[in-house]
């Protein structure tokens, strides 16, 4: 089995490539939950969709979230009713927020929320929230403190950041199936998402590390030269401190990385690294990365 720790865009279009190699019972995906949000009264949780819109063949893959040919009516009529729906859901979309919002009314972990709906959906590989307890990243712009989905859906990410801060009211630990998915694989790879909002929430867990340093682990990086592919990695990395580039990430993750991987058009020199075309906006490249990568994990 092959693990994944992945956030909800850059990780998920290399699971895309990975699935012309491997069944999707071979693969788990660990994933991000501090984007996580109750918004009019369904819980939302965007890099778990993905994943599981990805692999149910019904993701919108040209935005990454949602379900392709969706619907905006429920949206619509929220809004004309003065509803607070800063974040453009669609009907059948809000579905499974509404099914997720009731399993965890009932007392069901968000683990056990997110295999009933990988069942109902036809969902084949492993997907596993990082922890069964809330954490939040929040940005703090202005003096005052917005959740990331805020940041970053309703000002589009143009608001100085003034620190990013990680909330839970307790601790999160790793859960076990999460534990037992990263010592059990033949490799982890760390895909290339955003470092601060869907790579650390994870590695911040309780026992994601430890359990990382006993495995192979492969990591691609979400940079070339001082700029992601896409989306807020940059501001949020200087916010944090760290040069926006593959070296800073991989400084990130260098206490238990065997591979480094970042793209053959990147000026930034890593020393050890492994140049690949890593940019999966081209039909085939993500199958491509995905071979080359478990070549690598093989030895082949
Ligand atoms: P989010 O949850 O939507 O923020 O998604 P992720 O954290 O999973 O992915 C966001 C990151 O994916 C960004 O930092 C992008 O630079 C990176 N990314 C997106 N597409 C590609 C790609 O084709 N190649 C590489 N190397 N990185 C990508």
């Amino acid at each position: 089995m092959i693990t994944f720790l992945s956030g909800g865009t850059g990780t998920p279009k290399l699971i895309r490539g990975m699935r012309h190699h491997l069944a999707d019972h071979e693969i788990a995906v660990v994933v991000n939950t501090a984007e996580d949000l109750w918004i009019s009264g369904n819980f939302l949780s965007p890099d778990i969709d993905t994943l599981i819109y990805l692999f149910s063949g019904t993701l919108d893959t040209d935005s990454w979230w949602g379900l392709k040919g969706d619907t905006f009516s429920t949206h619509q009529e929220l809004e004309r009713m003065g509803g607070d729906e800063f974040i453009t859901i669609g009907d059948r979309d809000r579905a499974i927020h509404i099914m997720r919002g009731e399993l965890l009314r009932k007392g069901m972990t968000l683990t056990a929320t997110t295999a009933h709906l990988c069942t109902s959906l036809g969902v084949g590989a492993r997907i596993l929230p990082m922890a069964d307890t809330p954490v939040e990243t929040i940005i703090r712009t202005g003096g005052r403190e917005i959740h990331f989905q805020e940041y970053w859906v309703s000002h589009r990410g143009a608001l100085p950041i003034e620190e990013v801060i990680r909330k839970w009211d307790d601790p999160p630990f790793a859960t076990p199936d999460v534990l037992s998915a990263i010592r059990s694989a033949e490799a982890v790879i760390i895909g290339p998402s955003n470092p601060i909002t869907s790579i650390l929430p994870i590695l911040e867990c309780r026992g994601v590390r430890e359990a990382l340093r006993k495995v192979p682990v492969v990591a691609v990086s979400p940079f070339i030269g001082d700029a992601p592919v896409s989306g807020p990695a940059a501001s949020l990395m200087r916010a944090r401190g760290y040069q926006p580039n593959s070296a800073a990430t991989r400084e990130l993750y260098h206490e238990f990385l065997d591979h480094f991987i970042q793209d053959s058009r990147d000026p930034v020199e890593v020393t050890g690294a492994i140049r690949m075309d890593t940019l999966m906006s081209s039909p085939g490249v993500d199958a491509s990365l995905a071979s080359a990568i478990l070549s690598l994990i093989r030895g082949v």
